[in-house]
């Protein structure tokens, strides 16, 4: 079969490989109908998460058909469609029993790894390292799905792959981003980084009862999209620089109730801090670059809330501890329990209440993913979503 292979930094191929088998009883295979590059897939394709070797299936948003079950698989069968959410959980551990199936203690065969960079590991992701536990991705013709029984959600027929496919990743990322805010009625939500999280993440805040989502960006369709789709306040960073003041000046000098960070570790910016973390970060002497989580906190009204979406890895510099500790602020971050919200998120695809779809820039085909990936890189025609079809 076809898939997408990393081979390393910048080096992404489609290759053929040996179709995946059932390991596990509770495994699935799917034949994959549309699967998407994420914005996290580049912290892999620029060399910033360890452990990726060469050959490795990249892939952790997709959607199919089961054309094959294990024996302990009873929920599903062949013939059925489902979207597979991007953490593998076990369904039986303490986490997962309470509903935080990102911080499964069962899936990662490669915890060690994890433990000894991080303390704890939480669940595995698909294709995405090994220290995340070395599934093979769902860019691909066919992908092995583990605790099939556990993640998956079945979708109607009437509903099209495009309108459900997010629900993988994205569209749960960008929701419980904007849930950890804990909107009040009248909430005033500033939302870094319009990619699609955080496209999500400004449609959920609304959702949710706020009264007014800023948008911050440099990139014009990104915004125009955050204004169109998101019904949201825009904010030029390139145009408009003093991000802090201008986010006061904008809410009656207090600064927004919630700010969201869905940008992470790869921040752009403008002005010494960046470069700073630029430096820092290349020389290895820092593996991330919060910059805009530096304004957040800074920006963010006092007893607010910083939700942050966008992945961090390991350690930042300059951060505004004292600040946020002055401030009183609320953190709540991580990577998202998916299976909790893909459920009650289809129910409002259903509904028309969203349709995530709105959000497609590129539809390609799987063989030309190494080009895809480098176009959204480097931000080619302003690439918001790329889906690939196999
Ligand atoms: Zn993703
Ligand atoms: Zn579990």
């Amino acid at each position: 079969m076809k898939a997408v292979c990393w081979f390393g930094k910048g080096d992404v191929r489609v290759e053929n490989v040996s179709e995946p088998k059932i390991i596990n009883p509770h495994d699935a295979i799917i034949k994959v109908s549309l699967t998407a590059i994420c914005g996290s897939d580049l912290h892999l394709y620029d060399g910033y998460m360890p452990t990726m070797e060469k050959g490795d299936i990249l892939g952790h948003e997709f959607m199919g058909e089961i054309v094959e079950v294990g024996r302990e698989v009873r929920n599903l069968k062949k013939g059925d469609r489902v979207v597979v959410p991007f953490p593998i959980s076990c369904g039986r551990c303490y986490f997962c029993q309470k509903d935080m199936w990102s911080l499964c203690d069962n899936t990662n065969p490669n915890a060690w790894m994890a433990e000894g960079m991080y303390g704890f590991a939480g669940a595995a992701i698909f294709g995405y390292s090994h220290l995340l536990g070395g599934y093979a991705g769902g860019q691909a013709e066919y992908v092995r799905v583990p605790f099939a029984d556990v993640g998956h959600v079945k979708i109607p027929a009437d509903l099209p792959d495009e309108k459900v496919l997010f629900l993988s990743d994205i569209l749960p990322t960008g929701y419980q981003a904007a849930e950890y805010c804990g909107i009040q009625p009248g909430d005033v939500v500033a939302v870094w980084g319009c990619g699609p999280v955080g496209q999500f993440a400004i449609k959920s805040a609304y959702l949710l009862g706020a009264e007014h989502v800023i948008a911050i960006d440099r990139i014009p369709e990104r915004l125009r999209l955050a204004e169109t789709f998101g019904g949201a306040e825009t904010l030029n960073y390139e145009e408009n620089e003093d991000v802090v003041e201008e986010l006061k000046q904008r809410t009656g000098g207090r600064g927004p109730d919630a700010c969201i960070d869905a940008v992470g570790l790869e921040a752009h910016g403008t002005g010494l801090g960046i470069m700073y973390d630029k430096v820092k970060q290349t020389l290895r002497l820092e593996t991330d670059r919060p910059y805009a989580l530096r304004q957040a906190i800074q920006a963010c009204c006092k007893g607010g809330t910083v939700s942050i979406p966008g992945v961090y890895a390991q350690f930042a510099d300059k951060f505004p501890i004292g600040s946020a500790f002055a401030k009183g602020l609320t953190f709540k971050m991580g990577q998202t329990h998916v299976h909790k919200y893909m459920r009650p998120l289809l129910e409002r695809i259903q509904k028309g209440e969203i349709d995530p779809s709105a959000i497609i820039s590129h539809r390609i085909r799987l063989d030309d993913a190494p080009i895809a990936y480098r176009k959204f890189r480097e931000k080619e025609d302003c690439h918001i979503k790329i889906v690939l079809k196999p």
